[in-house]
């Protein structure tokens, strides 16, 4: 943990975990595991799961495996398996050599199946999946039990062998268990086992046709890792007593199943299903555009692997469901940035500028900071001369009242440099667009401050001309408009509202010279404008491609101190 990063809040898992410690119940040992399907890209939701999981076990001197959870070969992927892995790790975590796969445990599963067959609490049935639906029931009305319970033993260890021997096509037999079609939880009404699919698996490739359900394969999954704590999201609660039934049945080893609220943002999609589609109709460039709120995408995006773990931390965990303001993550990022990065002065819309009174082919090297909030990172020289780019933002021509920063016959700061003022507007004549400024600089303002104690009220960031670097620029908003981006009328849905401006390039931002030896992924706060990062996938020597991680103004601290977002 870094010193960013805060010190932990007591929750109630962690005081349940304490509490088995005190009472021996696990032998001292405290396990967990971190168990995602293999069908999308983890997201900052998975990223509180991963930080819980593994960080309870790093706390109390624990272990935490890593699980995939691939028991539906249809719509699972090597490429998932790897870009989770990559994503644990950055995220800072390791599973040593506990990576673990369901799919591995196939043969272990399929003998419990035949355990609960011989001792009559499992059954085939031929009911298709509609006739299933219709006799399991509602919540107020009781299930019917099909015609197939009651099959004797030795039909049922019969077919359930023909159905791993791929007698049967997809879709005509199930294996259930057999439990209460009255019960008023509805995943004890037979629930099904096994299901048969004539699909190639990832890892097991055609050796299967028969797949076991998650129901049956997580408990028992954990139950051979000899997990301790399987924590996991609130909508599995109506399933622990399905979990610890089949357990039970089985007679095996008994971990303890606990839930905890998913993370829910504002201004964001967590379903993989969902971000999925934006992948796949082109509406994002991949799973790792910076606007995704997947882990690959935040770390393209420039997000710190301290800043996400700080976020989950701070955030907390609860048994019911919230959502969290996207502000307070960006509060965290932006925290942490603000230690780490060293500082740099980038034009993002340049607008030149001329300094009449500075003598033509001369330049001066200026002393400024790399990052004024720790010293220890000492100073760099930046170069001044005649022409110079500062920001269109930063000029306007007929000031309206607060507008402080330049204008004709104003004075204003250059950062680390000199006064200068306002003198001249050149425009285009034919389309009045404001082509260069011309000013006249200070000699004896020289480092931002004059000797005649003169105040000026706003200081600039520049760069100087001929010195600078060219780079693309690509700014990020929210990918959606509204705070829930489920928040549509009827027979619409999230694409409606997708923000249409959510990606701004600038192609034309002039940078401060020493940003020309820059690596994909470095981290630099561009001076009043944010905090910027090396695109890892565009970006190449010669044409620079910054992404925008996150503004400075934090929305965040102004709602703590009891103001509005806007
Ligand atoms: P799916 O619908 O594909 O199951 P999922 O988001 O639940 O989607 P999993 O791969 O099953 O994906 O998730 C792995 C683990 O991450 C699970 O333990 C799950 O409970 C947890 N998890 C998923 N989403 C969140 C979230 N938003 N907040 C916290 N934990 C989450
Ligand atoms: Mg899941």
């Amino acid at each position: 943990m870094s010193k960013t990063e805060s010190a932990p809040v007591s929750h109630f898992i962690r005081s349940i975990v304490r509490e088995d410690l005190k009472t021996g119940k696990f032998d001292q040992r405290v396990h967990t595991r971190f168990p995602p399907e293999p069908n999308g890209y983890l997201h900052i939701g998975h990223a509180k799961s991963i930080c819980l999981n593994f960080g309870l076990a790093n706390e109390f001197a624990g272990k935490c495996n890593l699980r995939f959870d691939d028991t539906n070969p249809i719509k699972e992927e090597s490429e998932y398996v790897e870009s989770i892995k990559e994503d644990v790790r950055w995220l800072g975590f390791d599973w040593d050599n506990r990576e673990y796969y369901a799919s591995d445990y196939f043969e272990q599963l399929y003998s419990w199946a035949v355990q609960l067959i011989k001792s009559g609490k499992a059954y085939v049935d031929d009911l298709n999946a509609d006739q299933i639906r219709d006799y399991r029931g509602t919540l107020t009305k009781p299930g019917q039990q099909s015609p197939y319970r009651s099959r004797p033993v030795a039909e049922n260890l019969d077919l359930f062998e023909r159905m791993r021997a791929g007698e049967f096509p997809d879709g005509t037999r199930v294996l259930r268990a057999k439990i209460d079609m009255s019960s008023p939880n509805i995943n004890m009404r037979d629930p099904v086992l096994y299901r048969i699919l004539h699909a190639s698996h990832h890892r097991s490739g055609d050796k299967w046709c028969i797949y076991p359900m998650y129901d049956f394969a997580h408990g028992q999954c954990d139950s051979i890792e000899r997990i301790t704590h399987s924590i996991c999201t609130l909508e599995f609660e109506d399933h622990r007593p399905l979990y610890d039934w089949l357990l039970d049945e089985l007679g095996i080893y008994h971990p303890q199943q606990i839930e905890f609220a998913r993370l829910n943002l504002s201004y964001t999609l967590m379903s993989k299903r969902k971000l999925l589609q934006l992948v796949q109709e082109k509406i994002v460039s991949g799973w790792d555009d910076p606007r995704m709120p997947t882990i690959s995408g935040l770390r393209r995006r420039g997000y710190t692997p301290e800043a996400i773990r700080d976020f989950a931390e701070r955030i907390g965990v609860a048994k019911s469901e919230s959502t969290v303001d996207i502000a307070f993550l960006e509060h965290c990022l932006r925290e942490d940035l603000n230690k780490r990065s060293r500082r740099a002065m980038a034009v993002l819309k340049p607008l030149k500028v001329v300094i009449d009174n500075y003598p033509e082919n001369q330049v001066e090297e200026l002393e400024a900071y790399n990052n004024p909030e720790d010293l220890n990172m000492g100073t760099r020289k930046v170069p001044f001369s005649k022409i110079l780019f500062i920001e269109q933002d930063d000029f306007r021509e007929d000031p309206p009242k607060k507008f402080f920063r330049l204008a004709p016959g104003r004075e204003v700061r250059l950062r680390y440099a000199f006064f200068i003022k306002c003198t001249d507007v050149i425009k285009n004549p034919v389309t009045g667009q404001i082509r260069e400024l011309h000013c006249t600089y200070d000699p004896a303002s020289r480092g931002g401050e004059s000797p005649d104690g003169r105040k000026v009220k706003a200081t600039l960031h520049w760069v100087s001309a001929a010195h600078a670097v060219p780079a693309e620029v690509r700014l990020y908003d929210n990918l959606f408009t509204k705070s829930d981006p489920e928040d549509v009328a009827a027979g619409e849905d999230f694409r409606k509202n997708l923000n249409p401006d959510s990606l701004q390039i600038l192609p034309d931002c002039q940078l401060e010279p020493h940003l020309a030896t820059v690596i994909p992924g470095e981290r630099i706060q561009f001076e009043r404008l944010g905090y910027f990062c090396v695109d890892t996938k565009d970006s190449r020597p010669g044409s620079l491609v910054f992404n925008r991680t996150v503004t400075l103004k934090d929305t965040w601290a102004r709602i703590e101190k009891g103001g509005s977002a806007e």
